[in-house]
């Protein structure tokens, strides 16, 4: 522990599962190291799935509710993330997130006037760029966190920031912050910013956060600074302000294994997890592909019979984590008509693989032995959690930041091959069981992925690595030579 128990952080997280997550993660770190008094402000449903994910943990993490009542701005009653929102209403609602300014000011004006001094610093999202000053009027500073990696935060800013990018007639266009040599492609772009041309409420709600999140007094990246170094150096030039990598915040499941070999992870709870490991201990080390497009995204239906189609060409086993194509509901059930005749039955009587709906053991599955590569969609935390088991990657990125990860993994740390992008593409069994065998293959670009992979899961895994503590002691230090307002 690094010093007395009165300091006081509180965080924000945008509204949103994917960013949740990170965030307490971040908390409990900063929690355990320092003894701080750490708490998190977010919209009372999501507090309330905070408060499921930290119940039966020893988390020490405050979380208090934040009022927000989505159909004051138009939106469908209890809004408080992305789900189930039209592509038009999702912006409306980055929009409403604004409104949490008064009450926030308010939550730190309450917890400067308990504990006789302002809190050490807020850590907000970077798509809560208005905390910036809602923390110099409370008498703090703010402290901005990606929960990307470097790499995919930096193209993210930086397109949001330097729009219009390109030629309309040109598909390829250099980037702001990135050298010469890495060209962006239109294919890989977020479907908001195809969409973008400056003028636009996208545009205006990104641009303005982005740029009032840069006058953050520093910025935390969820990434390692091995691992991402030239990223690093990259973001860093770019944004202008102090960068501390505190990542990647993975489960300590994965950060504990002192060396790369994998070992069973035990019994877990739940019949399809137990049922995966049991599956998984029958196979041979490296062999099988694990395939998972995160928590929220899904192919189109004819892109799902393509990969069935080659999957099964392959005659590699895999677990292959399947949902409703797009179109139709996500949680409504699944038709065997959406896989080619008879696919389910013959995957069983061959034991091929293993089709496990909706959601899947991911964290047990990638630190297995038998598990070999992963056919993923680029999530950022799906990208960490692979890397850290020394697991290569097939890359199908679908959102968000994917397609930049995607193509840092292939371009810079040459740990995967992509197979396609988004949801509009033709997807052919030939394609998919070329791509299979190559990741597979022991030798040539197969093993060098692997190798690859293998280094760079070192690198996460070692102890020590994340500059956590550096960034708290910055703070301290800072606080100690009265240089913050009313310290
Ligand atoms: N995940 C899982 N089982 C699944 C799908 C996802 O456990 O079947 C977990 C995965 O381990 C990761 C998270 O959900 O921690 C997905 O995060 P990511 O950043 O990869 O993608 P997103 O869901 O945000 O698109």
């Amino acid at each position: 522990k690094m010093g007395c128990d009165a300091e006081h952080i509180v965080m924000l997280p945008m509204l949103a599962h994917g960013h949740l997550i990170p965030f307490l993660a971040l908390a409990n770190q900063i929690q355990q190291t320092t003894g701080f008094t750490v708490t998190i402000a977010n919209t009372p449903l999501n507090v309330n799935y905070l408060r499921s994910t930290t119940a039966n943990s020893e988390s020490k993490i405050r979380l208090v509710e934040l009022p927000f009542c989505s159909s004051d701005h138009g939106l469908p009653p209890n809004t408080e993330n992305t789900e189930n929102l039209s592509l038009d209403r999702i912006i409306d609602f980055f929009d409403a997130t604004k409104s949490l300014k008064a009450p926030f000011y308010n939550l730190l004006v309450d917890i400067t006037r308990k504990q006789g001094k302002p809190p050490l610093c807020v850590i907000t999202d970077i798509f809560c760029g208005w905390a910036v000053d809602v923390a110099r009027s409370a008498g703090t500073v703010n402290v901005t966190f990606t929960t990307g990696g470097a790499y995919g935060t930096l193209a993210y800013m930086s397109l949001w920031l330097n729009l219009p990018h390109r030629n309309p007639d040109c598909d390829e266009f250099n980037l702001p912050g990135f050298p010469d040599r890495c060209r962006f492609h239109v294919t890989q772009l977020h479907r908001f910013l195809r969409l973008a041309d400056g003028t636009d409420s996208w545009s205006r709600f990104f641009q303005e956060q982005i740029s009032e999140s840069l006058q953050s007094y520093e910025m935390l990246c969820n990434t390692d600074e091995q691992v991402e170094s030239q990223a690093l150096e990259w973001l860093r030039k770019f944004v202008k302000i102090p960068v501390w990598s505190v990542g990647p915040l993975l489960p300590p499941s994965l950060l504990n294994k002192s060396n790369t070999s994998k070992q069973h992870s035990g019994k877990v709870p739940g019949l399809s997890a137990e049922k995966c490991l049991e599956w998984l201990d029958l196979q041979e080390p490296d062999t099988v592909l694990y395939i998972s497009f995160g928590s929220q995204n899904t192919i189109s239906a004819s892109q799902m019979m393509g990969l069935a189609v080659g999957l099964e060409e392959s005659k590699t086993p895999f677990i292959w984590v399947t949902r409703p194509p797009i179109g139709f509901d996500l949680k409504g059930g699944f038709r065997s008509e959406w896989l080619p005749e008879g696919y389910e039955e013959r995957i069983a009587t061959t034991e091929q693989g293993l089709l496990v709906k909706n959601w899947a053991p991911q964290l047990h599955i990638l630190s297995h032995q038998s598990t070999g590569a992963f056919l993923s969609h680029c999530g950022w935390n799906s990208v960490m959690e692979s890397l850290s088991q020394g697991v290569p990657i097939i890359g199908w990125p679908m959102a968000a930041e994917q397609g930049y990860n995607s193509k840092m993994l292939v371009e810079e740390m040459r740990v995967a091959v992509e197979l396609t992008r988004g949801v509009q593409t033709s997807v052919e069994g030939k394609d998919v069981k070329k791509v299979i065998e190559l990741v597979m293959d022991k030798r040539g670009k197969g093993r060098e992925m692997k190798e690859n992979a293998a280094k760079i899961g070192q690198q996460i895994r070692a102890p020590g690595s994340g500059s956590l503590n550096d960034f708290v002691t910055s703070l301290m230090n800072t606080r100690q030579q009265q240089s913050l307002p009313n310290s």
